[in-house]
């Protein structure tokens, strides 16, 4: 197990000379990790330390790190050909995939695919379709999102100051609404329908003042609020959200970057709520982690854009897409839906359990291996990102990776493939440093 205070030499040794020369726009400096090797739910660091990963290379890994069958993919792929020119060339790994997208996106419209190479140009494309598409200007996301890193997708972001400063003026036309977070209005004591009302209540008094319904192309939304903190919203919002979006020609578009590919237990997060959206992005899992994103469209959409609107050298290349191929075989053959939504519920009750316990822990959300765990001050029930930050550190040292979002929200996003005894271990060193913390011991 890694102790903090006394960094092992070829990790301090990486990491100072990481901090002398990596520009500090990407990385939070946060407890010295250098991986080395992966396999699963384990991390192993360059000192030969091994960590459970409750993070999933930011949910990148849901079949686990380095799956023999991804592996296998890249390598075979990778012999036969690295990389072709997707703009004039086809090959068999990306004609499979489109096909493949096209038949486990939700609803039963037929879908178009298109490929990008992050989440973030994804994003954008969302609002270059949609804007084609329905020849108006203005899109509408949430705030508290995270939608990217490049200027569309940035711009429908809402997250922080630090994402923002010194880069605008953003993207002319996106508006931002309240996300349905029912315990931070605290509206927990309305009923659903009330609470959908109260929620949807900004978008209209926005759409009756100065944002006209029927100039708007899209909105945005993430099924489950990942970097929120994972809030899920009320089912009856989702569904008083896309009536307004039905009757105002709107397009209802869902970012499935962090929700989707298996994580809440269905293969998309929005399948949670019953609805089929026009329009998707996937990225991150799509290819275990390799730089591939894909735009799941409504066919008629999807076609209102034609080359060259949304091409990038490397975007759909084969070695990704082969890996892609390979990991949704790996989520269909080893069940790993089922087995995420199983052991998601099991997490869950025990988190409750320490909740009980706990005052610290102020409760749990989130459907799936896809929970946020709330770190408050017992004396006030607010936000407590310091005993966060103590508790990720302490599981840290005792061989659990885990970090905190949204201040104080333990993000718990492990890998599908988690054994339980690694879950059980993982929680039980959960249970204890936040007993630890709790007792003022840290
Ligand atoms: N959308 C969501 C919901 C995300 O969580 C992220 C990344 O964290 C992105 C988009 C951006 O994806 P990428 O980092 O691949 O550009």
């Amino acid at each position: 197990m890694a102790e903090t205070s006394e960094t092992p030499a070829r990790t301090q040794d990486y990491v100072e000379r990481d901090r002398a020369c990596m520009g500090p726009t990407a990385r939070i400096p946060y407890y010295d990790l250098v991986v080395d090797h992966a396999r699963g739910a384990l991390l192993y660091d360059v000192d030969g330390n091994e960590y459970i990963d409750l993070l999933a290379a930011a949910t990148s890994a849901n079949v686990g790190h380095s799956h023999p069958a991804v592996v296998e993919a890249i390598c075979g792929q990778a012999q036969k050909v690295i990389q072709c020119s997707p703009a004039y060339f086809y090959h068999a790994p990306e004609v499979e995939l489109v096909e493949k997208l096209a038949a486990i996106a939700p609803g039963d419209t037929p879908k178009k695919v298109v490929f990008g190479t992050s989440g973030s140009d994804a994003n954008d494309a969302i609002i270059k379709f949609a804007r084609a598409y329905t020849g108006r200007p203005y899109v509408v996301s949430f705030q508290g999102a995270y939608h990217g890193s490049t200027y569309g997708s940035m711009t429908l972001s809402a997250l922080s100051l630090g994402m923002r400063r010194k880069m605008g003026p953003m993207l002319p036309g996106i508006y931002h609404i309240p996300y349905p977070d029912v315990q931070r209005a605290g509206v927990g004591h309305l009923s659903e329908q009330e609470q959908a009302e109260f929620f949807l209540r900004p978008l209209r008094e926005m759409c009756e003042t100065y944002l006209p319904a029927d100039e708007i192309a899209c909105i945005v939304m993430e099924p489950i609020a990942g970097d929120a903190g994972i809030i899920v919203p009320p089912q009856a919002y989702v569904d008083a959200l896309t009536a307004f979006c039905r009757e105002n020609g709107i397009l209802f578009a869902v970012d499935e970057i962090n929700q989707g590919m298996g994580r809440t237990g269905k293969w998309w997060g929005i399948e949670q709520f019953g609805v089929e959206p026009d329009l998707m992005s996937v990225g991150k899992s799509l290819a275990s982690g390799l730089p591939l994103s894909a735009i799941v469209g409504k066919a008629d959409i999807m076609d209102s854009l034609s080359f060259p609107a949304h091409i990038f050298t490397t975007s759909g290349n084969p070695v990704c897409c082969a890996a892609a191929l390979a990991t949704i075989d790996v989520i269909e053959r080893e069940g790993l839906l089922a087995r995420g939504a199983e052991l998601g519920a099991y997490a869950k009750e025990r988190f409750e359990d320490m909740a009980a316990r706990h005052a610290i822990v102020g409760g749990v959300h989130g459907i799936g291996l896809n929970l946020g765990i709330d770190i408050v001050d017992p004396a006030t029930g607010e936000k407590c990102a310091l005993d966060a930050l103590k508790v990720v550190y302490r599981a840290f040292e005792e061989g659990v990776v885990i970090i905190c979002m949204a201040e104080s929200v333990l993000r718990f996003q492990p890998p599908l493939v988690i054994e339980r005894e690694q879950l059980d271990r993982a929680l039980d060193v959960l249970d204890r440093v936040i007993g630890e913390v709790e007792a003022g011991l840290v």
